[in-house]
């Protein structure tokens, strides 16, 4: 009898010890297997499901050493790339919820595209094997503020020269303000410009566009309000 209570005892603790080796492998960080099954339409699901935990407060709790232990022995396979702004609280891997090795990130002031960035993101994609870029602005976006003001200072001018489009696709009523005192003009701007970067990955990156027109890729643009964690993908 007390053999069997201990085995009984036993096989308990095994059966916890397995389910939650079984979670923590499911959760543990994206490989070639996790890469190469995931479509465009699944990586976006993804993040979408990574930012509802972000913003229920329910982020996996993640083995970061071994993360890194196990994505630096085995390679990267990244499997979505976000574009995002250099604002601290708009964190891709944070709102969205993923690990070391899961996402590939470019951010710079307002979510931009350069030369630069695009290179990287053809690396990203038609090297690398991502299935989704993301460009993703965020509510109260002082870069886009600065743009709507017409603000100049040193390097940034050139910077924040790349967002005047959308400030100027915006129309208004005679007698609006267009400052960064109008919020809802701000707020308008913001997703103007994270749509006419997607077009601009679009235009300018035969690479990228050849592997959408396949179907092997997205790129959509997202908003991310900072105040409720929430990205709204449009
Ligand atoms: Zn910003």
């Amino acid at each position: 009898m007390k053999n069997a209570f201990v085995s009984l005892f036993t096989m308990a603790t095994l059966g916890m010890a397995l389910s939650f080796n079984a979670f923590a492998k499911e959760y543990q960080t994206a490989d070639q297997q996790l890469q190469a099954a995931t479509t465009p339409t699944d990586a976006i699901e993804r993040l979408k499901a990574g930012n509802a935990r972000f913003v229920a407060g329910e982020n996996f709790d993640r083995d970061y050493p071994a993360q890194a232990e196990l994505t630096s022995e085995d390679g990267q396979y990244p499997w979505a790339v976000v574009l995002s702004c250099l604002d601290s609280r708009s964190t891709p891997e944070k709102v969205f919820d993923q690990g070391i090795g899961d996402l590939f990130v470019g951010r710079v002031a307002g979510n931009v595209v350069s030369d630069n960035m695009l290179g990287s993101f053809e690396f990203a994609t038609r090297v690398a094997g991502a299935k989704a870029i993301v460009v993703m602005g965020h509510t109260a976006c002082g870069a886009v503020k600065g743009a709507c003001d017409g603000v100049e200072l040193g390097n940034l001018t050139t910077l924040l020269g790349e967002i005047m489009p959308a400030v100027d696709g915006i129309t208004t009523e005679p007698g609006t303000d267009r400052s960064s005192a109008n919020a809802e003009f701000v707020h308008k701007v913001t997703k103007l410009n994270a749509q006419m970067q997607v077009n601009e990955i679009l235009r300018r990156s035969d690479v990228i566009r050849e592997m959408v027109e396949a179907g092997d890729l997205v790129v959509v643009p997202a908003i991310h309000d900072l105040s409720t964690g929430e990205v709204t993908f449009y």
